[in-house]
């Protein structure tokens, strides 16, 4: 397959036209079975449940080139049972986990052009999303939904080496204690907005949520876990109902303990002990991690030893491992890698 004339290492993360989306469409209580079209555009009522209130939710995964040539994606199952539990928290119908992931091999292979090449950096960018399409005025579930593919070139996350940010701990929560903060729901987003735009005009990468009811643990940021690595080695993430799953953060923890050898906890993490940690990273999709420089409080600055030139020693190993798992140049474990074609 002859691939698309883009230059790949000049890509940045933003939205591509490419060929083919895959389309669902949800009505009289059955998922049809769906399509894969040339078009680009959505048509919905003016009175759709997702444009009133917001009744949306999303995933995003990557699929790339492996070392020996395989197109492959990184365990779309955890996506597809992640957008299970977003779709039943927000009174959305399930589509089936097996035709998820069967969907998502669809669309890459009918884009497989633009799929950028190993060693690019370059990852084709997988979005699938579901959206209630019909008119509801009266506040309820919609009747009918959309559940849609679509997929876009972006180029390396880091371009000349991950460099450490600057976060700051955030005075706005991204989420209510009980509420979907657990979930990847746009809303979630929406709400974020205003938030992150003021970090950035104050000079800020991102911003660090606390825990909403008392204020005082680590959440996470707008679309990252975080990761912490104490002084001897444990590598240690915060645990909270309001925090969103990352499958990222996941794999990381199972390559700590499994592939390195490392300790690793799950638990709550206090502001307070956070200046005792050695190194700090966002883990997600899209970065796999980023490492964290400095966190700032409210003027107090608290400097990682890892310093704000380059990743901790034990954030890199991890960010290495789990690359290279992803890219074949270190076996995974079982389940872990989909091939493509
Ligand atoms: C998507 C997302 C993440 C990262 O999850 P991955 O599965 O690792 O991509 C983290 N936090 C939030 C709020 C997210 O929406």
């Amino acid at each position: 397959m002859e691939k698309k004339n883009i230059d790949w290492s000049a890509l940045g993360f933003g939205y591509i036209q490419t060929d083919k989306r895959f389309v669902s469409n949800y009505k009289n209580g059955a998922w049809d079975e769906g399509v894969l079209t040339d078009d680009a555009t959505v048509v919905i009522s003016e009175c759709a449940g997702v444009l009133q209130y917001s009744q949306s939710c999303f995933e995003g995964l990557k699929a790339y080139t492996t070392q020996d040539g395989h197109i492959v994606c990184f365990r779309p199952d955890l996506n597809a049972s992640r957008m299970k539990d977003s779709c039943e928290r927000l009174e959305m119908p399930v589509f089936p986990e097996d035709r998820w992931v069967q969907a998502v091999v669809d669309v890459v292979k009918a884009n497989a052009a633009y799929v950028p090449p190993y060693g690019s950096g370059a990852t084709l960018y997988i979005r699938p999303y579901m959206f209630g399409s019909s008119a509801v005025i009266g506040v309820k579930p919609a009747e009918e939904y959309q559940f849609r593919i679509f997929t876009t070139p972006v180029g390396p996350y880091f371009k000349g080496g991950a460099k450490p940010i600057t976060i700051r701990v955030s005075d706005v929560d991204r989420a209510a204690p009980r509420g979907t903060g657990h979930i990847k729901a746009g809303l979630n987003y929406a709400m974020s907005l205003y938030n992150i735009v003021d970090a950035h005009n104050k000079g800020f990468d991102e911003n660090m949520y606390l825990d909403p009811a008392t204020r005082t643990k680590v959440e996470e940021t707008g679309g990252a876990n975080f990761l912490f690595v104490t002084k001897d080695n444990t590598v240690v993430t915060p645990k909270s109902s309001s925090i969103l799953p990352s499958i990222t953060r996941r794999s990381l923890l199972y390559v700590a303990k499994e592939y390195l050898g490392l300790k690793t906890e799950e638990r709550e993490v206090y502001l307070d002990e956070v200046r005792d940690f050695a190194e700090c990273g966002l883990c997600g999709t899209a970065a796999v991690i980023s490492p964290v420089g400095k966190i700032v409080d409210h003027g107090k600055e608290i400097c990682m030893p890892s310093g704000m030139n380059e990743m901790g020693p034990v954030t890199k190993k991890l960010y290495d491992t789990l690359t290279g798992i992803q890219m074949g140049s270190i076996e995974a474990p079982e389940g872990w890698i989909k091939v493509i074609e």
